[in-house]
């Protein structure tokens, strides 16, 4: 996942108000996710159940540093499903991306 010097320099923006986590409808933890996705920690994507975001966007609406959380977040998340469904232990064609 190759990243832009000025995004990852962004993180410094992050300043652990944790606004992003009550607004999270999918009960998620969007400032560990967003980190994870542009450390491209795919482990720990999965254990916070990053594919169980929906791209609803409200993460990035309430951060107060104007992070764009569910654009990373949302990427992430199709990399780690593309990834899954082209595993060889996964007998099902990869699908779109919602
Ligand atoms: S975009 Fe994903 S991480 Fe952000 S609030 Fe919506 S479901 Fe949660
Ligand atoms: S809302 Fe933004 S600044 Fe606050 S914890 Fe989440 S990512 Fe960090």
């Amino acid at each position: 996942m190759a990243e832009s010097l000025a995004e990852c320099r962004s993180t410094d923006l992050c300043i652990n108000c944790l606004d992003c986590v009550p607004a999270c409808p999918a009960k998620l933890l969007p400032h560990y996710l967003y980190h994870f996705a542009l450390a491209d920690l795919a482990e720990q994507l999965e254990i916070y159940r990053v594919v169980d975001c929906t791209a609803c966007g409200a993460c990035s609406e309430v951060c107060p540093t104007g992070l764009p959380l569910a654009r990373r977040i949302a990427a992430a998340r199709a990399q780690i499903q593309a990834a899954v469904a082209a595993s060889p232990a996964n007998p099902l064609p990869p699908t779109a991306a919602t």
